[in-house]
């Protein structure tokens, strides 16, 4: 059997899944979605996740469409059903199928889901962090809600096409004081000149990355020194390293910013820890 979708209920061929023309994710990105790494058919930072989708869902007053419990249930059966080993599970649920019309449908439809899984290459992942990435910087233009992951994502589409044109894997969006916010798919983070761990706070205009708080609960342990403070792009390029976070890329070394290299060029310490340290918690807590 080939790949399988889950769509409102069913599991279809991935080749013939489809939700409706008038499918308010199709016409308004109105609507949300979450993506865990998989590590042994398991969710790995299973409950974050879970608690971010909740939210998500409560910011837009989209209804719930089934238990957490239920959900966890379907998850693993598209896994189980896609032979997924190592991989990414995508959830999406939009508000619902109604007649065209900016409001909330009223009374309300019942909102849409569909699910998603493919595999990853762990092996490919690690030669590639072993190498370490390049990202550019762009101006943020993105709408002021990016804590509610939403899947209103074309600056983030655009934002990572000059990326990829730019022979760079991610875009770090930097705001009108100058200030990293973060990337396109994932959190930015700088061991700054005096080796202090930084990385921006969550009562700005981020999104709350699962994968960053497990960092920093690691970071707690390690006794590292962290200030959850934004960093600008001089301070990038006097860093000693960069990385990126997040459930696609775990904790990814980057290397070099506008095509300037960052520290000695090289993956660093840190950043390389602890991907390592990350990797076997969550390979170890996966759920
Ligand atoms: N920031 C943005 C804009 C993202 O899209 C993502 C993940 O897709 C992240 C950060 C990282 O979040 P997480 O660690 O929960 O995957």
């Amino acid at each position: 059997m080939g790949r399988v979708a889950y769509v409102n209920g069913r599991f279809v061929r991935h080749a013939d899944a489809a939700v409706h023309i008038e499918d308010r994710g199709f016409q308004f990105a109105d609507g949300v979605y979450e993506v865990w790494a998989v590590f042994d058919g398991r969710l790995a930072d299973s409950a974050g996740h879970f608690a971010r989708l909740r939210r998500s869902l409560g910011e837009l007053r989209i209804a719930v469409p089934m238990s957490d419990a239920a959900l966890k249930i379907v998850l693993a059966e598209t896994l189980r059903r896609n032979r997924i080993r190592d991989g990414l599970v995508y959830l999406q649920v939009n508000r619902g199928v109604a007649s065209r019309d900016h409001a909330f449908p009223d009374p309300p439809v019942p909102p849409s889901v569909v699910i998603t899984a493919k595999s990853v290459d762990l092996a490919a992942g690690e030669a590639r962090a072993a190498r370490g990435v390049g990202v550019v910087s762009l101006a943020e233009n993105r709408w002021g809600r990016c804590d509610i992951k939403t899947v209103g994502l074309l600056p983030n589409v655009l934002a990572k096409q000059a990326a990829r044109e730019a022979g760079a894997a991610e875009a770090w969006f930097v705001d009108d004081l100058g200030l990293v916010t973060e990337g396109a798919s994932s959190n930015a983070w700088i061991v700054d000149a005096e080796g202090v761990l930084r990385t921006r706070d969550v009562q700005a205009n981020i999104l709350r990355g699962v994968t960053r708080n497990s960092i920093l609960g690691l970071v707690a342990e390690l006794g590292l020194r962290l200030d959850e403070r934004p960093f600008t792009l001089d301070e990038v390029r006097s860093a000693r390293e960069a990385f990126i976070t997040g459930a696609g890329s775990l904790v990814l070394p980057v290397v070099r910013i506008d095509g300037v290299g960052i520290g000695d060029g090289q993956p660093g310490p840190v950043a390389k820890r602890l991907r390592g340290l990350y990797i076997s918690e969550a390979q170890r807590s996966a759920a």
